[in-house]
């Protein structure tokens, strides 16, 4: 918990600090505090619809004279967030399937790579088999890092020279998935962004390979997106929404940045479930979301 609340120290500032230095101490809550407030919310990234909605319902609250001070402004805040961070929390059930196929999606450099090998570190602490594959082959660089991963967790890693078809990648990462027996196959993809209908052609086809040799699969297609992007996370989210059926989101880099509300903005607008959080560099750094105590980092 120390951990997570050192790394969110820069959000608590921009978010929390800020609130509590408008309206702690006082004695009476009016529209100018709350119009304040909205100018905090929605400069700490917790997206637009998001403040209008709270700051609408703290408005009823206040006309019902149930906001007499500061505190419990702080109070409703934190329990609203809270409620929107919860609604569609669900941890990943890779024992559901074998393999369980997780296909990672994102633009280059948000952490995918780092992610994969994060959660291939994890899984194999549990005692599972993983295989990871190199779909994305328009960068060298991606599989290479790919494959240090691989070595450092001890998972095999399928790859095929810079250039090849990411659907001939991800047909042999199947078939050595199933050869070896392993637990989990996890899907690199190419994070390069020209047009949506490029993207989405190429989505289809590998989902399309994956369902033909594993029916169901992929069981989890994760979204990366990068918090420290801000409202960019939020342009990706949408737009990886409409190329694919996006069934969870890893939100990193929540270590050093102010936009850590960004976190409310995704799982209220999209209602697609955080599944994990990146809060470093390291191996260790990739904690399940846990939206009880995300809110508590902040506002303790
Ligand atoms: P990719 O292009 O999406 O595969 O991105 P990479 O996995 O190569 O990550 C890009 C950079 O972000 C690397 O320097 C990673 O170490 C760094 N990174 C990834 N996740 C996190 C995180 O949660 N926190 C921090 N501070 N850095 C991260």
């Amino acid at each position: 918990f120390e951990r997570l609340r050192q790394g969110l120290s820069k959000t608590r500032d921009s978010l929390v600090g800020r609130i509590d230095r408008l309206v702690l101490g006082k004695k009476e809550i009016d529209a100018d505090t709350l119009e304040e407030l909205e100018e905090i919310l929605i400069t700490a990234d917790i997206g637009v619809q998001t403040t209008v909605e709270l700051i609408r319902i703290l408005e009823e609250r206040l006309s019902r004279n149930e906001l007499n001070d500061g505190a419990a402004l702080r109070q409703t805040l934190k329990d609203e967030i809270l409620k929107r961070l919860s609604r569609d929390v669900r941890p990943l059930a890779v024992d559901s399937a074998s393999p369980f196929v997780i296909m990672v999606i994102g633009v280059n450099g948000v952490g995918k790579t780092t992610t994969i090998g994060k959660l291939a570190a994890r899984f194999s602490r549990e005692g599972k088999k993983v295989v990871l594959a190199a779909g994305d082959t328009f960068r060298a660089a991606a599989a290479e890092q790919l494959e240090i991963w691989g070595e450092r967790t001890g998972c095999d890693v399928v790859r095929h020279k810079e250039g090849a078809d990411p659907s001939a990648v991800v047909f042999d990462g199947i078939k050595a998935a199933v050869a070896r027996k392993a637990d989990v196959l996890i899907v690199d993809t190419a994070g390069r962004l020209h047009t949506k209908v490029n993207l989405m052609e190429e989505l289809k086809k590998v989902r399309r390979i994956m369902d033909r040799e594993i029916p169901g699969a992929p069981h989890e297609t994760l979204l990366v997106l990068d918090a420290a992007t801000g409202q960019n996370a939020l342009s990706q989210a949408k737009l990886f929404k409409e190329a694919a059926e996006v069934t969870g989101i890893a939100l990193t880099k929540l270590d050093g940045t102010a936009k850590g509300g960004i976190v409310a903005a995704i799982c209220n607008e999209f209602r697609i479930p955080v599944r994990y959080i990146g809060v470093g560099e390291g191996v260790d750094d990739l904690r399940d979301f846990d939206p009880a105590e995300f809110v508590d980092a902040l506002f303790q």
